[in-house]
């Protein structure tokens, strides 16, 4: 069976297997391919694939000959054009947004395998790409938010006078947002969280936070580890506690998504005129719709000289440990379809497996 790596389309810079990663396929008797520069935006390059027996080919042999082909990113509409039936897709497809593109690819025969969709499940952590990417993503995020405010993060008493600390607010307490605040308290700032669900308020506290509670949220105990759509009256009463903590905010990073929905509008546009010129949103559901108002995804905008960055890529600023971490749980999940004699058993019986094929 021959794998292949995909090159990923700039701006994204990271590479769905590093050279390193590959041997552990080729020693299970697979040929793995790479596309020419494939992993030059993540310090990989084709030199160091070659080392490892990785044989360099164009895209378009990739397109036509590969059995299976790994990339992060959906193909391009030309790239479907060129791929054959029978071939086997594993990236992240998002199939609860983009039917249109599922079908497609099944109209063309071919099998999409789609990692974002691996179960919460014990088993499955060594394959969740979601939350290897997400850490990452909250970790930069608040990097991110530090380097565009024009205070410090820390409290400071100094001889020109002393500097109170940031006030931080992080919605969704997700695997993004625990590293978002993890990471908010070691540069010394005061963080408040809000979440739907009251059993993150222990982790969130652990963590040096303040919990914002809310009464009467959904039961979310049976949705996997996922958030659930919320009462009217609930999203009230959120919303007035919202208001308060955000006119304080001097840093606001927001995570909360549904899966499948929209999501939720949190931050409406009177919160964002409560809150202090110089203040900085990272707005990380940016792709599903943003949790602020006027977020643009994959753009930075102003509103009352308040910064808000809508970007829900941001494991791809930090290519080499997202693109080992990415690459890691591929292998992980690969080592449960790959057969003795380095083909591919897509009919084995596995939950896990059953959850990707959509
Ligand atoms: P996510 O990206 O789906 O959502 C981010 C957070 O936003 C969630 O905590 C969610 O409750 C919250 N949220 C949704 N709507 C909200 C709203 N209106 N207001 C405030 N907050 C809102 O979440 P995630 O990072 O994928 O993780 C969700 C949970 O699943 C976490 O507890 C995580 O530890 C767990 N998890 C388990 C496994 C596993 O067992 N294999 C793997 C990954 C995550």
């Amino acid at each position: 069976m021959i794998i292949a790596i995909l090159a990923e389309q700039a701006p994204e810079k990271r590479v769905s297997l590093l050279p390193e990663q590959a041997m552990s396929l080729i020693r299970k008797k697979v040929t793995v391919w790479v596309e020419r520069g494939a992993g030059e935006r993540a310090f990989a390059s084709d030199e160091q694939y070659l080392e490892k027996e990785v044989h360099i080919k164009e895209r378009a042999q990739i397109l036509a000959e590969a059995d299976m082909v790994l990339s992060i990113h959906p193909p391009t509409e030309s790239d479907i054009q060129q791929m054959r039936a029978g071939m086997v897709l594993v990236g992240i497809y998002q199939p609860l947004f983009n039917q249109e593109l599922i079908q497609q690819l099944k109209s063309k025969g071919i099998i999409p395998l789609s990692l974002d969709m691996i179960p919460r499940t014990t088993r499955a952590q060594s394959m969740d790409i979601l939350s290897s990417q997400a850490n990452i993503a909250g970790y930069r995020a608040v990097l991110l938010a530090a380097s565009l405010f024009p205070r410090y993060f820390p409290m400071f008493m100094t001889a020109a006078g002393s500097i109170p600390p940031a006030k931080v607010l992080i919605i969704g307490a997700g695997v993004a947002g625990l590293q978002a605040i993890a990471t908010a308290r070691r540069l010394g700032a005061v963080v408040e969280v809000s979440d739907t669900r009251p059993a993150v308020k222990e982790e969130v506290m652990s963590l040096g936070a303040k919990f914002i509670e809310v009464e009467g949220a959904a039961d979310a105990s049976k949705a996997g580890g996922y958030a659930v759509e919320q009462t009217e009256e609930y999203k009230q009463k959120q919303q007035q506690r919202l208001a308060e903590s955000v006119a304080k905010s001097d840093i606001i990073i927001t995570t909360a998504q549904i899966p499948g929905k929209r999501a939720p509008l949190l931050i409406t546009e009177a919160m964002l005129n409560s809150m202090k010129p110089g203040s900085v949103i990272i707005d990380l559901a940016a792709s599903t719709g943003g949790n602020v108002f006027g977020t643009k995804n994959n753009e930075t905008i102003t509103h009352n000289g308040i910064t808000i960055m809508g970007n829900s890529n941001l494991a791809a600023d930090m290519p080499l440990d997202a693109s080992k971490l990415y690459g890691k749980n591929v292998l992980n999940f690969l080592q449960l379809i790959i057969t003795n004699e380095g083909g591919m058993d897509l009919g084995v019986e596995d939950d896990i497996v059953a959850n990707l094929k959509i």
